[in-house]
């Protein structure tokens, strides 16, 4: 059975899953950490990426190269972009996407700079340079079979609603509220964090099934303050869904 990986940026997002498995050997590539086990008999790899875009790409591409995993979930925590969603809340991630790639409008020396007119979304997936330069907003959409089985434990998760929903990435912690409305209408997201969508892009890229699992540890949009707390449930929450995917797999 291929190893299911499970990524974390902080430590508060992934220490206390690598505590929790058996037979556990701890492996570091270029400063990326990953431990490798158990969880329930079934085998489970647990990768720190580290925050960001640059650094969770990395720890991806080396991680499938390495251990050909059958799955990975990224998770951990992030800030709301709807008002409804509470600290502890958790979002499955429907589908991700880059919410830090713009082409911006050309102003003059002087005329200063407006983030809520850079509208265009610069598309990284274009096979080659073209001019123009293609525009588009790339949503990475979750394996079925991988949020059929977040679903299906999500009644399991007490300490707050689970809800599916997209998920914005960028290497960027965004405080303007105008702006994050700006990411909720035109990109649709109700949560941000700084590593999905480049986990996805490259696990994409290799075919590998994904998802990501993230829990509100923070709103500015019901001036709700950072939990830290909220790294274990999710961590908690994930294993859950580990148990299910894997369960479902050995049936067929
Ligand atoms: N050490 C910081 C918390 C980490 S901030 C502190 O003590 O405040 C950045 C990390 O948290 C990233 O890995 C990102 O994925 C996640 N994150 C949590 N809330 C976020 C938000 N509102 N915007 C962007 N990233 C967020």
């Amino acid at each position: 059975m291929r190893p299911l990986i499970i990524q974390g940026a902080l430590p508060v997002e992934c220490e206390h899953l690598a505590s929790q498995l058996t037979n556990v050997e701890m492996e570091t590539i270029g400063g990326w950490v990953f431990w490798k086990g158990q969880y329930q008999g079934f085998p489970v790899i647990i990768s720190k990426t580290r925050m960001g875009m640059t650094n969770s790409a990395a720890a991806t591409a080396i991680a499938i190269l390495k251990y050909q995993p059958c799955a990975i979930i990224n998770q951990g925590t992030s800030g709301g972009h709807d008002p409804a969603l509470n600290v502890f809340d958790l979002v499955l991630g429907r589908a991700v996407c880059n919410i830090g790639a713009f082409k911006t409008p050309k102003k003059a020396l002087g005329e200063g700079a407006d983030a809520l007119a850079w509208r265009e979304a610069f598309d990284m997936l274009a096979e080659d340079e073209t001019d123009p330069e293609p525009i588009a907003i790339r949503h990475f959409y979750a394996d079925p079979a991988l949020l059929a089985a977040a679903q299906y434990v999500r009644h399991d998760y007490t300490v707050g609603q689970v809800v599916e929903g997209i998920i914005g990435s960028a290497d960027v912690w965004n405080n303007e509220l105008d702006r994050i409305a700006f990411f909720r209408e035109v990109y649709g997201t109700v949560t941000e964090e700084m590593e999905g969508a480049s986990v996805a892009q490259v696990a994409a890229q290799f075919q590998v099934p994904f998802l990501a699992i993230r829990v509100i540890s923070n709103n500015l949009t019901n001036q709700q303050a950072y939990n830290a707390k909220t790294g274990q449930v999710c961590q908690d929450f994930v294993f859950k869904v580990v148990q299910h995917y894997f369960a479902e797999l050995s049936k067929n």
